[in-house]
This record gives C-alpha cells, sequence and structure tokens, in this order.
C-alpha cells in the first residue's frame, strides 16, 4: 500500500525538528518533501498537523508470555499493545515457558511474531540452559536463527566464572549479553526497596547493593574480556554512577531504564497494592533524579519497557506473593515525554534516541529500525502529537492484562499512526489488525 503523511515535523537522528511530507510505498519511504509540494495520490492520506513523524521505537525489555503464560499475554496481543505504543520492533524477553533456549522455541516466537505483523518481534536467547545459571545455552545455534541479544532476564547470573565463558563466547560470536542485576541471595523475600518507606510498612526490603554489586562485577568482566554488555532495567544512582566510570573508561557497556523507574517511587507501595511490586523494585526520589541525569548526558542509551502482563488471578494477591511485573507499552513514550520532555531534562530529539535508534543499535537491528525518516528507508515510522493529554485507563488496552500502574493519569503525548513495514498498523490511535 501507498501512504502520504503531511503536515508533520520530522525528528530524527539527524533533526532535531523539520516540517516534511513523507511518502510511503511498499515496505520504504519513497519521497520526503518540502510541505504540500506535489505528490502522486496514495491508498492512505493522513494530516498529521502538531505532530511528529520520527523512525519507530524500538523495545528492548517486552515480556510477551507466549508460549506458557497464555492468559496473561500473547505474541499477537503484546505486538498489538506495542504498534499503540509506537513500536516497530520489540525485543521478547526470554523467560517463557519453556524458555527461549534453543532454535525451536526462538524460531516459534519469531514466526508468531510475523503471523500478528504488527511489529518485528525479536526473540532474545537464553545466556544459561533453561535460566538456571548453570550450563551455558548454545549461542552459535541460537545465532544461527538470528538471536544476537542473550539474557536470563528475570535472574541474574550468579556465578561471575559461568559470567566471564559466557562474556569471551559472546565476545567471539559477535553478540551481546544484557545482564538482570541481581545478586539473588540479598532479595531472598524482598518485596521493596529497602529504606525508610520500607521501615515503615514493615516489609522486607531489598538493597540497592544487590543490584550495584552486580552492576559492578560485570563492568569488571567487560574489562577482562572485552566483550559488549547491557545492563537492563537500571534502577538506582549509584548503578548510574557506575556505568557512567565505566563508559569514561571506554569500556564498551550499554544501559537501559525502565520508565516506571523515572516516574514512581517507593512510596507507591504505602498501599500495598501489588500492581506496583516491579523487579528491581521503585527506588527512592533520589534514585529517579540520578536516573534522569544518567539519561540526559547519554550515560543511559535506551529507555525499555520492561512491559510484565500478569493475568488478574495472579497479580492480585498478597504483596509477597504477587508475581512482580507491570504493563508499560503502552504508555512508554507519554511517561517519557511528561517526564522528561516537558520537564525541560531531556529533549524530544534525545528521548527519541533512548526510544528509538539507541536501542535499535544495542539489538542489531539498526539496518532496518531507528533509520533516519529519508528516501530509501525501510518504512518503519511512529507519528504521535507530542503535546496531547490522556487519562491513562487500564480497562482500554490491547494487552490481555490490565496490571497498569498508570490507571487514572494524566500524561502527555499520544501515539497516533504506526506504520511497520509500510503497514499502516495503527491509524488515528486505533489498531489495524
Ligand atoms: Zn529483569
Amino acid at each position: 500500500m501507498s501512504i502520504t503523511i503531511r503536515g508533520g515535523s520530522i525528528v530524527d537522528a539527524s533533526t532535531e525538528s523539520r516540517r516534511a511530507d513523507v511518502r510511503v510505498d511498499g515496505d520504504r519511504i519513497v519521497a520526503v518533501v518540502a510541505p504540500g509540494a506535489a505528490l502522486p495520490s496514495s491508498d492512505l492520506e493522513i494530516d498529521v498537523s502538531g505532530c511528529v513523524i520520527a523512525p519507530g521505537l524500538v523495545d528492548l525489555h517486552a515480556h510477551l508470555r507466549e508460549p506458557g503464560r497464555e492468559e496473561s499475554e500473547t505474541i499477537e496481543t503484546g505486538s498489538r499493545a506495542a504498534a499503540l505504543g509506537g513500536f516497530t520492533a520489540i525485543v521478547a524477553m526470554p523467560n517463557t515457558e519453556p524458555p527461549h533456549d534453543s532454535r525451536p522455541v526462538v524460531e516459534f516466537v519469531r514466526e508468531q511474531g510475523r503471523r500478528a505483523g504488527l511489529c518485528e518481534v525479536l526473540p532474545s536467547g537464553c545466556i544459561t540452559v533453561g535460566r538456571a545459571g548453570e550450563v551455558l545455552a548454545p549461542y552459535a545455534e541460537l545465532r544461527e536463527a538470528g538471536v544476537r541479544f542473550f539474557t536470563d532476564d528475570g535472574n541474574g547470573v550468579q556465578d561471575p566464572l559461568l559470567m566471564r565463558r559466557a562474556l569471551e563466547y559472546a565476545r567471539d560470536l559477535d553478540i551481546v549479553l544484557a545482564q538482570h542485576c541481581e545478586v539473588a541471595s540479598l532479595t531472598k523475600g524482598a518485596v521493596m526497596h529497602e529504606g525508610a518507606c520500607c521501615s515503615r510498612l514493615g516489609l522486607p526490603g531489598w538493597p540497592s547493593l544487590a543490584e550495584e554489586l552486580m552492576v559492578h562485577r560485570d563492568i569488571e568482566l567487560c574489562r577482562l574480556t572485552g566483550a559488549t554488555m547491557h545492563f537492563l532495567h537500571l534502577s538506582t544512582a549509584r548503578s548510574v554512577e557506575l556505568v557512567r566510570r565505566a563508559k569514561a573508561d571506554g569500556l564498551p557497556v550499554s544501559a537501559e531504564v525502565a520508565p516506571h523507574h523515572v516516574s514512581l517511587t517507593d512510596e507507591m507501595l504505602s498501599g500495598f497494592d501489588p500492581v506496583f511490586k516491579v523487579n528491581p523494585p521503585l527506588r527512592t526520589a533520589a534514585d529517579i533524579a540520578a536516573l534522569k541525569v544518567g539519561l540526559a548526558d547519554g550515560t543511559i542509551d535506551a529507555i525499555a519497557t520492561d512491559h510484565a502482563p500478569h493475568a488478574p488471578h495472579l497479580k492480585e494477591q498478597p504483596l509477597d506473593q504477587a508475581p512482580p511485573g507491570m504493563l508499560g507499552l503502552e504508555t512508554a513514550l507519554a511517561i517519557a515525554i511528561t517526564e522528561l520532555v516537558d520537564t525541560g531534562l531531556v529533549s524530544l530529539q534525545g528521548v527519541l534516541a533512548a526510544l528509538s535508534w539507541n536501542p535499535a543499535r544495542i539489538a542489531r537491528v539498526e539496518d532496518r529500525h531507528g533509520r533516519p525518516v529519508t528516501e530509501g528507508e525501510p518504512a518503519n515510522l511512529v507519528v504521535f502529537d507530542p503535546t496531547a493529554e490522556w487519562v491513562v485507563d487500564r480497562n482500554r488496552s490491547a494487552s490481555r492484562s490490565s496490571n497498569n500502574p498508570y490507571h487514572g493519569r494524566v500524561l502527555r503525548g499520544r501515539v497516533r499512526h504506526t506504520i511497520f513495514a509500510g503497514h499502516a498498523v495503527v491509524v488515528e490511535g486505533e489498531a489495524r489488525r
């Protein structure tokens, strides 16, 4: 199909803002012209006055639950939530049942993504078999199946020798390992950040140190092995400082932060609502401030959702039994605009770097996602209104789950259209497939 997008302003890696009309034909951008210039007529013509046209967003961290937990999410429902959130590519986390530690499973996930046709679903691979932290997963086999991004997310790799070996293989195979930083012995039974709020509530605490020790260890393992390394969902001020120093030393590390870790504090747990239980836990206002500075100065490369759907019968339990995790795909861009752009901390281009071309580079899909909006490039685009206000409603979601921590909150920035591989998969805020 052909699509003409008129009246918007392009923001991409090469421009902070440029008024232009864009025409898509097939799976490519075929024309980028001055506003109002003549273009052939298209199957779909959309007026996007006041909106931003940007490369489609890329999420490094989505839990799609299929195979194994389809009552919480499927690859199709998760893809639809992603498309509605402006994403054209998402990395599917490996903690499914069975997990992503063999070729048939990652091929199944990729194929289900293709079938849904709403965004590109990039299966991650496990670092260790069964995410059990004992035996390395078959990297070469998984790499042959197209996997470039490996993680045991949900678990950190506890054994430093095993992690060292994993990094040595990763370096030789040119793949990326992504660590969920949590020293498990420090977080046994923990439900929330260890601090004043947790003491007041009398709940078992999750110390920041549990994350920081592993960040520190893995930075040193990178120094030793020369492998590249990505840090998932960093949540503490000290973690940001460790990564900042590692980058200053020239180490090939990258890092992400989740939207909830720059928008919600541990105080949210005061009402004992399990929707605010997440791993790593919500931290303090001081941590939020440091994470935002990390995004502003480039220490943190990416904003990744950690979209973690849980069906109500699983999530709505007492805090100590409820599984950690919250939805994120449909609100990530708006949280970033509301918390970072509207507050003057990060430019809109900076936020889009963290949501599009930086994660595209980390996931090794920069040949087709996060590209500049120019002629000849693949047509993976998001069009959003950066000033539109909306109220989050957990009952109006494409996700099969409703564990949305922002229910009732007013956010700014709303996705209007998403174009994936030349198809208008979201038009005027509604999914077309
Ligand atoms: Zn994780």
